[in-house]
């Protein structure tokens, strides 16, 4: 595995790759769900290249980019025995430059849900993702269905910029009771760690009010408020696979998600049904 950190490394150990190439884009502090990506990549492209960049421009003013969990050396490891090609660990100034054009995500889907409480976020995802993309230039490239907004912006990026790659999506990794993995997980304490539960909950409940033949989205999105009622919820939604809203649940194009705040920690789960 080539560690490279400069753009001319990385485009030179580019080069060198020949035949299919899979990326999975990440912030570091792997878990087992970044490591699903690395395998479904691994599985399915002849080289893998992974990066590791927490992007401050997807970060907003107030929210702490310096606290964001960091594990250089485990994400090494981990990356070393899962086989891939080059792991890409670029610093800020390596990545940005003054005089940039703007990339702005399209605000009705990018101002919503996640984008509403972070005004801003998803452009700075696209921005990031497009130049990741250029860089390493993959056949195929792998998101977490968890970001399912994210996911969905960036297949609408791919698809209206005329980019030339697949982006795969992956399936949710959960611990074996029901959390979502995620980076921020370190930050809840014993107690938290039981709340946050809640969200995976809902989504059951929901689940079972589908199966049980429910498919009005109010009395659904009811349930799933009650359920988390000891938490700060800033949504609970169900919408179709293009974000638009639904007043009835469409089996195979809708999205159940989530976020709540446990403790300082926000956490976002969802569900495609
Ligand atoms: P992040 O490091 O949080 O930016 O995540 C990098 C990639 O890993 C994104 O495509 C996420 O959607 C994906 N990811 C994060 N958590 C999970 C999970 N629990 N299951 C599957 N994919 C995940």
């Amino acid at each position: 595995m080539k560690i490279v950190k400069t753009i001319p490394e990385l485009q030179k150990a580019r080069k060198e790759l020949q035949g299919s190439v899979g990326f999975v884009p990440t912030m570091g502090a792997l878990h087992h769900g970044h490591v699903s990506l690395i395998q479904k990549s691994l599985n399915e492209n002849e080289h893998t290249i992974v990066s590791i960049f927490v992007n401050p421009t997807q970060f907003l003013a107030h929210e702490d980019l310096s606290k964001y969990p960091r594990k250089p050396e485990a994400d090494i490891k981990i990356c070393e025995l899962a086989g891939i090609a080059i792991l890409f660990m670029p610093d800020v100034d390596t990545m940005y430059c003054p005089l940039e054009p703007t990339l702005l995500a399209p605000s009705s889907k990018a101002y919503i849900l996640e984008g509403f409480s972070r005004p801003g976020h998803f452009d700075g995802v696209l921005r990031v993702v497009l130049k990741l993309f250029n860089l390493t230039k993959p056949t195929r490239a792998y998101f977490g269905k968890k970001d399912a907004q994210q996911l969905y912006l960036i297949q609408n990026m791919v698809k209206t910029l005329f980019l030339d790659l697949e982006i795969i999506p992956c399936e949710i990794i959960r611990e074996d009771d029901g959390l979502a993995l995620s980076s921020r997980n370190v930050y809840l304490n014993h107690e938290q760690r039981k709340q946050a539960l809640l969200l995976s909950k809902s989504l059951k409940i929901a689940t079972r009010c589908v199966m049980a033949g429910g498919r009005d989205v109010e009395p659904i999105k009811a349930e799933m408020l009650s359920t988390l009622s000891s938490l700060h919820v800033e949504y609970v939604e169900i919408l179709n696979r293009d974000f638009d809203t639904l007043s009835s649940i469409e089996i195979g194009n809708s999205i159940i998600l989530v976020c709540a705040k446990v403790g300082t920690t926000r956490l976002i789960d969802n569900l495609w049904i």
